[in-house]
């Protein structure tokens, strides 16, 4: 039974994700605030340690996977907390967790990113202080910019922090496949939070997105159990737009 762990599994796409794993037969390692089996807060270097420190001896120094999904939206009001738990909560486990997936014969892992990482203003000076990676000036950045370029920036220097990483030695060299899913709006009471919005309402209904409606969590779930088993084996460094066809409108022929 493969062990599997899942940041963010106590709701959202998070849930959706775990327990699609667990119906496939994956023992899942569920890491968040509350209704995991690793209670950790990965807003701050203390809760990532514990983490990682959890999920560990939960899978005795031996993980198949590992899905980066935790995140904070947009309109949360404490700007320094989404870029802490978007890029730092996802990559420092990433980092903190690879010996353990090297462990394992072949191992996987998936970030939940966003396409807001290709709309403009995602690019920031956020971006290059997360993959420089002092927490505190970025924590003081965040503090100056919108929840938006805040988001969007956390998720695009994740995006470009597992490009870079996925083909090095450390991880493709060593059995681990780093992918990344960008989702589009999907139902989940971080889009709540958003459509309740003064702003990002309006914005977000706005998004055109060419299917129609929004995707379900199960829609990222399929994606992810995908992309975490044996048959996307040649699957490595790559950024899937899970979005209902908003990013090929927005950009076009560029990708
Ligand atoms: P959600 O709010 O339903 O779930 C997020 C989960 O992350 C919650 O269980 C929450 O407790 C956990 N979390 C938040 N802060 C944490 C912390 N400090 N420590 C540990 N856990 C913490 O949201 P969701 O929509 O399922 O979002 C999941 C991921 O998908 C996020 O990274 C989000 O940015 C991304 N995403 C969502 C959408 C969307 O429209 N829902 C679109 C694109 C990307």
């Amino acid at each position: 039974m493969p062990s599997i762990a899942v940041t963010g599994s106590a709701s959202g796409i998070g849930a959706a994700i775990a327990a699609r794993l667990a119906r496939d037969g994956a023992e899942v390692i569920g890491i968040d605030l509350r209704d995991a089996t690793v209670i950790a807060d990965l807003s701050t270097p203390e809760g990532r340690l514990a983490a990682i420190d959890g999920v560990r001896q939960a899978c005795a120094g031996r993980l198949d996977a590992l899905v980066a999904c935790a995140g904070l939206g947009p309109h949360v009001t404490d700007h320094a907390a989404i870029a802490s738990v978007n890029y730092f909560g996802a990559q420092e486990l990433l980092v903190g967790l690879r010996r353990d997936l090297a462990a394992a014969e072949t191992a996987s892992a998936v970030v939940i990113s966003s396409n807001s990482t290709t709309m403009p203003g995602a690019e920031s000076p956020l971006v290059e202080a997360c993959l420089e990676g002092d927490e505190t000036i970025v924590r003081q950045m965040a503090a100056t910019l919108t929840g938006s370029q805040v988001y969007a920036g956390a998720k695009l220097a994740l995006t470009q922090w597992l490009r870079r990483t996925a083909p090095t030695a450390e991880w493709a060299g060593a059995g681990i496949r780093l992918n990344a899913v960008a989702a589009g709006p999907v139902r989940t009471p971080l889009l709540e939070g958003g459509l309740s919005h003064a702003i990002y309402g309006p914005a977000i209904r706005n998004f055109p997105v060419p299917t129609g409606g929004y995707g379900d969590a199960d829609d990222i779930a399929a994606v992810v159990a995908f992309l975490l088993s044996g048959e996307t084996r040649y699957v490595c460094g790559s950024v899937w737009f899970i979005d209902g066809g908003t990013d090929a409108l927005v950009r076009g022929a560029k990708y």
